[in-house]
């Protein structure tokens, strides 16, 4: 199951001391931590989430609280979805696994009558009608990207806790980057407030508000609710906005036992509010928290841990304590694969193409995932799966649990279970959807085989529990798809996984296809030109690139459709990552006079033997063989190199590499001809610096 789980182990292991076998030694420190505080800081892959159950477990297992009394929350349903199943592999049932606002929801629910009284209220799911409603009353823009836009902005003002009437001084002091004047946008808020109070609904950001002054400001309500949790955990806490911490601080009240986990480096949701600083703080808030750092990453194999510390090296700015270097553990895996295309049909059936290979070659569908920044790009890769006949899921796609067949063989089976019938789970399971549609074999292609999908689906979830917990009865199995219907986590249907990349965060596959690594969508468009926002699309590229396991694959497209002008460039998150010899240099090849990239071809300029290692390439001379190097002249193409990267915001190795500037200083080439001949400069830096370069080159002499 893309599974971050796959619930490895069948029976629930029977010791404490067994339980924490699966850990490493600085994992399980954070695991057998006593109560109190515990912070584990670390990179992707390393084993947080694994930790955190682990800890629960054993803080279960050891008597220190009752499974019940555990409150464990996290990002998204899925995630949350995942932390029961381990924490129910780990033999704990019953301990409170979920998002922020399903938490809230659930609390708010409870304690609504106490704290308001019997006025009823309803979940408004989406709000940009409301935005819409509100924006066109006070006379702001009602154009769907300034909506769009209004709507964020209301979210963000939310999470962050301004108000409406803080919002104008606020908004400037940060220079929000809004559709309106500070001063319209807090008049839409403000509109929006009052049309859904009037309404009596409550949207997603009111969950959190609500419980949070519940339990601020009813004594009786936060005693109640203290006395039933006592232990807290936060998966991801690096990206907590001011809201979630202040509802976490009202659960917490004032006591300490609060594990957080986090990585600073996969935060990818700041335009939302959130921050990592909280995390990064921990210990200055809890001064006797124990602290743990991990570096192995167990997920990914060396080449990908190598391609995603390169990707993360080059972040700029990073927070202080978030440096780490992942360091793999697996056994070697195949290389990341890079690929340019035409356009973007043309890349989606490069794709398509290339999980059937993986699934001939017995990769599991569901162990393969399509990754892209927005979820208007899963359309060109679902029409090349379908060609191909390969099943997939879209993620954000039609609700699972709202599927008309799901809910009828909901129905069926909560008929079924009122007669309490004897045998296995999976048997019965099997034999109650029998009668709603479920065949042996798959139908056809096309909806009817998403029908039989979704009902398969269901049996695979029975079978899963049958095997994690014994003597698993219907009702329970009834009460898990309740469960999971109320948190919106539906079970794992066998199928490739489109995803956007915020939505793939603590998720894992064993092949990854990281698609649309082009400039204006990865870093996306409206980045451009903030360098915190391209920080930020950074980190959410690092985040696509640790989710796999073992099959990694780029790619890009050099135009939109088909015939199009092939005018786009590929991210500029891939400068660097892409190797030399990779066909998409073929431009720069072409450029090239001589070929020399092809290894064993190239000649040392000073004694003529054969040159094979790349820097000796790279460099036109044997590594043995003196260097004639011109320092002046590196040192003004260096001088050089820092303005020029300066204005560009981009590492200066981006523009080029030491190596190559001491390629150029040694060579001194005086025309374009010289300058390309030299490794590692292909048309496209030819074009942009080729010119600056010679006029260094010639200035020098
Ligand atoms: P992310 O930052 O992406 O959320 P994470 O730090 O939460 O990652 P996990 O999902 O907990 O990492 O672990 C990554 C993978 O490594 C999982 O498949 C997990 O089972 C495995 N793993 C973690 N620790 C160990 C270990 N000590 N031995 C073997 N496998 C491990
Ligand atoms: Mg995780």
């Amino acid at each position: 199951m893309g599974s971050a789980t796959s619930a490895t182990s069948p029976r629930a292991p029977a010791k404490v001391d067994d339980l924490l076998d699966g850990l490493d030694p600085e994992q399980r420190a954070a695991a057998v931590a006593p109560r109190g505080p515990v912070c584990v800081l670390a990179g992707a892959g390393t084993g947080k989430t694994r930790t955190i159950t682990h800890r629960i477990a054993h803080l279960v297992r050891s008597g220190h609280v009752a499974p019940g009394q555990v409150l464990a929350v996290t990002f998204t349903a899925r995630a949350a979805g995942e932390m029961r199943a381990r924490l129910r592999a780990l033999g704990v049932e019953g301990a409170q696994a979920r998002t922020f606002h399903a938490a809230a929801l659930r609390q708010l629910r409870y304690f609504w009558p106490r704290v308001v009284g019997d006025q009823q209220w309803e979940l408004l799911e989406g709000k940009l009608r409301m935005v819409g409603q509100a924006a066109n009353r006070v006379g702001a823009g009602t154009e769907p990207e300034v909506l769009r836009d209004l709507a964020g902005e209301i979210e963000w003002a939310k999470a962050s806790l301004v108000s409406p009437d803080d919002y104008p001084a606020v908004a400037s002091r940060l220079q929000r980057d809004i559709p309106e004047s500070p001063a319209r946008v807090a008049e839409v808020y403000r509109m929006y407030e009052r049309l859904k109070t009037g309404a009596s609904l409550l949207d997603f950001d009111d969950l959190l508000l609500h419980t949070t002054a519940a339990l601020e400001e009813h004594g009786a309500v936060a005693n109640e609710f203290r006395d039933r949790y006592r232990c807290f955990v936060v998966d991801e806490y690096q990206d907590v906005t001011p809201l979630q911490q202040r509802l976490l601080d009202a659960w917490v009240g004032g006591r300490d036992d609060l594990t957080v986990v986090g990585d600073a480096n996969q935060t990818i949701y700041s335009f939302g509010g959130a921050s990592p600083k909280p995390l990064l703080e921990f210990t200055r808030r809890f001064p006797e928290a124990a602290v743990v750092r991990l570096e192995r990453d167990y997920r990914s194999t060396p080449q990908v841990v190598e391609l995603a510390n390169r990707v993360i090296g080059a972040a700029r700015g990073r927070p202080a304590g978030s440096r780490l270097r992942l360091v793999g553990q697996r056994p070697d895996g195949p290389p990341p694969r890079f690929a340019e295309h035409d356009d973007e049909p043309a890349e989606a059936a490069a794709a398509a193409a290339r999980i059937a290979e993986l699934l001939d070659s017995g990769v599991a569908a569901s162990e393969i995932a399509i990754l892209y920044r927005v979820n208007a790009q899963s359309e060109a890769y679902e029409q090349a799966l379908a060609e191909r006949g390969i099943p997939y899921l879209v993620r954000g796609g039609q609700r699972f649990f709202d599927r008309r067949e799901v809910r009828q063989a909901v129905i069926a089976l909560r008929q079924a279970a009122a007669s309490s019938p004897e045998g296995e789970l999976a048997d019965l399971v099997r034999r109650v959807l029998a009668a709603v549609g479920l065949t042996d074999q798959p139908p056809q292609g096309g909806a009817a085989k998403e029908r039989w999908d979704a009902l398969l689906a269901l049996v695979e979830l029975a079978e899963e529990l049958q095997r994690t917990v014994e003597g698993v009865t219907l009702r329970q199995y009834i009460a898990e798809l309740e469960q999971r219907a109320a948190a919106q986590h539906p079970p794992t249907v066998e199928g490739v996984t489109l995803a956007s990349l915020h939505a793939a965060k603590g998720l894992e596959w064993d092949a990854v296809f990281l698609v649309g690594l082009a400039e204006g969508t990865m870093p996306i468009q409206h980045a451009d030109g903030d360098e915190r926002a391209v920080e930020e699309e950074r980190r959410l590229f690092y985040v696509g690139v640790t989710r796999a396991r073992e099959h990694l694959s780029l790619s890009w497209a050099l135009s939109r459709h088909p015939g199009g002008r092939r005018s786009r460039r590929r991210s500029r998150f891939l400068y660097g990552l892409v190797p030399e010899d990779h066909p998409t240099a073929r431009v720069a090849r072409q450029a090239r006079p001589q070929p020399k990239s092809a290894a064993g071809k190239a000649k040392c300029r000073i004694c003529g033997g054969a040159l094979l290692a790349t820097m000796e390439i790279k460099l036109g001379r044997c590594g043995s063989c003196p260097s004639d190097l011109d320092e002046d002249l590196l040192s003004r193409l260096k001088e050089w190199r820092v303005e020029r990267a300066r204005e560009l915001k981009v590492p200066a190795y981006v523009v080029f590499t030491d190596a190559t500037l001491v390629a150029i200083a040694e060579q001194r080439p005086m025309d374009h001809s010289a300058l390309v001949a030299i490794s590692g400069i292909g048309a496209g830096k030819l074009d942009r610096f080729g010119a600056e370069v010679l006029a260094v080159v010639r200035a020098a002499n």
